[in-house]
C-alpha cells in the first residue's frame, strides 16, 4: 500500500475526511432525500463488500485520512453493519455515523467498542404527524426514545434538521428549546436540490432567515457565536443559559467550500469529490482487477471544482437541469 500520500486538490485543500455510504437501502422514505417512486437499486454485485469497504478505508487512512463517517441510505439496515463498524473502529480514526436512529438500540455496544463518540440523528419535526408525513413511515416515538437512549449511554448527539418552508420552519424555536436541558446540538440544514426531491428555492429556509427567526425569540445578547472547528461546515451558536447548542449548515446560501476537506465514497464504490458533483470515479473495477486505486483518487481530487462542483452562483440553482443529473441524496450519502 502506498504511503505518505497527501490528499490535496488543485486548490491546496487537504482531504482528511472520508464519508462512506454503506448502503442505498433505507427504512424511511424522507421526501427531500428519496423520490416518491423510489430509486433503482444497484445490483448487489456492483456494491462494495464489507472487505472492499475496509480495504478502501485503510487505503485512505494510509494517505492521510483521519476521520471517517458512515452514512447511506440508512447505514444500520445493512446486515453486516456491525462487522464493518468493528473493523473501521480498529483504524484509529475519528469514526462517526449519521443515522435515522431507528435501529440504534441494537448497536450501542458496537458503537462503544468502535470508539464512536458522536452520533448524528436526522429528525425533521417534533410533531408526530409531521415527522411521519415527511418520512412516509411511522417511527416517531422510536426515534425520539432512541435519542434519549444515546444521551443516557453517554454519546454526543447531534440532531440534523432539514428545514423546509411552511413545513417545519415554525418549529425552529421548539428545536432550540430542546437544548435548554439536554446537552445536544441541533443542526439546521438548508434544503439542498437533488434528483427527484422537488427542490425549489421558495422551499428554502436560508441561514439569514433562520437567524432572523431565532433573533425574534432571543435577544442578541443571549445568543453566543461559538468558535467553529477547523473545516466545520456548520456555523455554531448557543443560547447562553442553555446546556446544548445549535448550528446552521448553509450549503446553498453560504457555501463553505474554501475549507472543504471531504471526499465521499458511494455504496457502489464511486468517489464523489463534492455533494453537488455529477462526475464520479469508480474504484471497484480497478480494485477487483488488483490494481492500485491511488491514480483514480488523485484524478478525482484534481478535478474538484473550487465551489460546489461549479454551482457557484444563485442563478445555477434556478436551473433544475444542473442538479437533476446528480443522484438522489439517498444514493450519495449526505
Ligand atoms: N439515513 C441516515 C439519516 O437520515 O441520517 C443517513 C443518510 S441521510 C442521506 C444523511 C443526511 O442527509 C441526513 O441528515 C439528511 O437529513 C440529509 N439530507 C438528505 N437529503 C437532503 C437534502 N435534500 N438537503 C439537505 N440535507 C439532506
Ligand atoms: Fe433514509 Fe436518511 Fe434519506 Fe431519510 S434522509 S430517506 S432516513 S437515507
Amino acid at each position: 500500500m502506498e504511503n505518505n500520500f497527501d490528499l490535496q486538490d488543485s486548490f491546496g485543500r487537504e482531504h482528511n475526511y472520508l464519508r462512506i455510504s454503506i448502503t442505498e437501502h433505507c427504512n424511511l422514505r424522507c421526501s427531500y432525500c428519496m423520490p416518491e417512486e423510489g430509486i433503482s437499486l444497484t445490483p448487489k454485485s456492483h456494491l462494495m463488500t464489507a472487505e472492499e469497504i475496509i480495504y478502501i478505508a485503510k487505503t485512505f487512512v494510509s494517505y492521510g485520512v483521519t476521520k471517517i463517517r458512515l452514512t447511506g441510505g440508512e447505514p444500520l439496515v445493512r446486515k453486516d453493519a456491525a462487522a464493518i463498524i468493528q473493523e473501521l473502529g480498529k483504524l484509529g480514526v475519528d469514526l462517526s455515523i449519521t443515522t435515522n436512529g431507528i435501529l440504534v438500540p441494537n448497536f450501542i455496544t458496537t458503537f462503544k467498542e468502535a470508539n464512536i463518540k458522536t452520533i448524528n440523528i436526522s429528525i425533521d419535526s417534533l410533531v408526530k404527524e409531521k415527522f411521519n408525513k415527511i418520512t412516509r413511515r411511522n417511527y416517531f416515538e422510536t426515534v425520539f426514545d432512541n435519542i434519549d437512549l444515546l444521551i443516557q449511554e453517554g454519546f454526543k448527539v447531534r440532531l440534523n434538521v432539514v428545514l423546509i418552508k411552511e413545513f417545519n420552519d415554525d418549529e425552529i424555536h421548539d428545536f432550540i428549546k430542546l437544548t435548554k436541558d439536554k446537552n445536544i446540538k441541533i443542526r439546521f440544514i438548508e434544503f439542498m436540490p437533488f434528483s427527484g426531491n422537488q427542490w425549489d428555492k421558495t422551499k428554502l429556509v436560508s441561514y439569514a432567515e433562520i437567524m432572523e427567526i431565532i433573533q425574534s425569540e432571543y435577544a442578541f445578547s443571549e445568543i453566543e457565536r461559538l468558535v467553529d472547528a477547523p473545516n466545520d461546515t456548520a456555523k455554531n451558536f448557543k443560547i447562553k443559559s442553555y446546556l446544548g447548542s445549535f448550528a446552521v449548515i448553509s450549503s446553498v446560501t453560504n457555501p463553505f467550500c474554501s475549507t472543504c476537506n471531504r471526499i465521499r465514497l458511494t455504496a457502489d464504490g464511486k468517489l464523489k469529490n463534492c455533494l453537488f458533483s455529477n462526475s464520479e470515479t469508480s474504484l471497484l473495477e480497478t480494485l477487483r482487477a488488483g490494481a492500485s486505486i491511488l491514480p483514480l483518487i488523485q484524478q478525482n481530487l484534481l478535478s474538484k471544482k473550487a465551489v460546489r462542483a461549479g454551482m457557484d452562483d444563485d442563478l445555477k440553482f434556478q436551473n433544475p437541469e444542473l442538479f437533476s443529473q446528480n443522484r438522489s441524496m439517498i444514493a450519495i450519502g449526505g
